[in-house]
């Protein structure tokens, strides 16, 4: 790699005169690592280029999405062929049927789907399908959870919200916040406490990602999923698993699967639209049916079940569902992992790594990583040199500590040996 940013540095440049802080979401910008963006110019498997021309093996994968590599064949041709038909209807088309359809078969607890285009719309909008569903108000979240960035989520979230140590954000009225209250994760106890310090009669909702990928990566502890259940039914709480990154990432039907826990509402964004603007939420008829307009709770978007995005999404569902990948993203994930936990403990670095599915988490702190907190006590001036001394040799992890990793299809065993010699002179 000839490390040659110079074209990158130009464009940032005219980037920054044009767009705030030259970037079109925070974390691109590579400000929690202390430099700059490369600007990338196109992407096969598991590669992207620079406009410079250096190449690099990508973590990231759009932070989500490309689970069959950039550039899959199917996805890129669902898209070209739907483009020819036409970029927008405006009006109800067979490919978001056909989505919707695929979802509901996959996925055993949803009987409806309502499609919108980005992860913060699907949560934002199955929220207020969970107040008016339920008659209350508050939403309880966890730390270091991230779920978009609308107005009554963006308390206490992971991701580029952990990442620029923002709490809140200004424009988010006071009000309005203190409406969501958010707990630690993996404490079920805590759960409880809010439940009865505000009274049950004033909770709406309960709203997590089973898998929280927004602080890294952390895992539920055993039993944690059914016991935050059990909680949500005993209550009358509507449990929203926010699968937008988990979906279709940690085994086909996503943590629901993979934990055998059933929700009440399911948001999803990410792997669903093939790395074009997606994002959806489904549950039982009796709540989705509360839409309009079969309902009175108001929600629209003029692009929603646009036709690309349902093509693009369709045909990377499908080729999943033909040929489940999980157990040999797995393996990816495992090796990658436990080599890097290895290399530390070798060198003598304090470490933790997790993995799940095609998802992984890297730390640099000895102790395991449970929740937001003891994420947030990793070392991250480790991190920073990590993640640039690697980027140096070719591999792109995000550049924050605050975000799981992700593989996909094109992404191999022998990739991996080539990304541990690299991680073991680096480290
Ligand atoms: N929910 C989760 C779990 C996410 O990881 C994200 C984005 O990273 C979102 C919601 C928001 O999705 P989007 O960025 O498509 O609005």
């Amino acid at each position: 790699m000839s490390n040659n940013r110079s074209r990158s540095g130009e464009l940032y440049a005219r980037a920054k005169k044009v767009i705030p802080g030259g970037v079109n979401s925070p974390v691109r910008a590579f400000k929690s690592v202390d430099g700059d963006p490369v600007f990338i110019e196109k992407a096969s498997g598991p590669w992207l280029w620079d406009v410079d021309g250096n190449r690099y093996l990508d973590f990231i994968g759009s932070w989500g999405p490309m689970i069959l590599g950039h550039s899959a064949s199917l996805p890129v041709e669902g898209v070209r062929e739907a483009a020819l038909g036409g970029t927008s209807f405006g009006a109800p088309c067979e490919l978001e049927v056909r989505l919707a359809e695929e979802l509901v078969s996959l996925i055993p607890c949803i009987d409806q789907v309502r499609m919108v285009s980005s992860g913060t719309e699907a949560t934002m909008s199955a929220i207020r399908l969970a107040r008016a569903w339920s008659e209350k108000k508050v939403i309880i979240k966890c730390d270091g959870c991230y779920h978009g960035h609308s107005d009554s989520l963006l308390v206490k979230a992971g991701s580029g919200v952990a990442t620029y140590g923002i709490a809140g954000s200004p424009g988010v009225c006071d009000e309005l916040a203190r409406l969501t209250v958010s707990i630690p994760y993996n404490d079920s106890g805590a759960l409880k406490k809010v439940i009865s310090e505000l009274g049950a009669n004033q909770v709406a909702a309960f709203i997590i990602e089973p898998v929280p990928g927004n602080m890294g990566l952390v895992l539920p502890d055993e039993g944690y999923l059914e016991e935050i259940r059990t909680i949500c039914s005993e209550n009358g709480i509507v449990l929203i698993f926010d699968e937008v990154m988990s979906g279709f990432r940690v085994a086909l039907g996503g943590a629901i699967e993979r934990f055998g826990v059933e929700p009440d509402l399911v948001t999803y964004g990410k792997v669903i639209g093939g790395g074009l603007p997606v994002g959806a939420f489904a549950g039982k008829k009796e709540i989705m049916s509360r839409l309009a307009p079969e309902g009175n709770v108001y929600q629209a978007g003029t692009l929603s079940g646009n036709p690309l995005a349902m093509a693009a999404g369709l045909a990377t569902l499908l080729e999943l569902k033909a040929k489940p990948p999980y157990q040999q993203l797995e393996e990816i994930t495992a090796a990658l992992s436990s080599g890097l936990k290895e290399i530390a403990d070798k060198k003598g670095i304090e470490f933790s790594s997790s993995f799940l599915g095609s998802m992984f988490g890297i730390f640099f702190t000895s102790q395991e990583v449970r929740n937001f907190a003891d994420a947030q006590g990793a070392s991250q001036e480790k991190f920073k040199k990590f993640f640039w001394d690697m980027f140096e040799k070719g591999y792109y992890f995000a550049p924050s500590a605050f975000e799981a990793g992700f593989v996909g299809t094109e992404h191999n065993l022998e990739l991996v040996s080539q990304t541990l010699e690299a991680a073991e002179e680096v480290m």
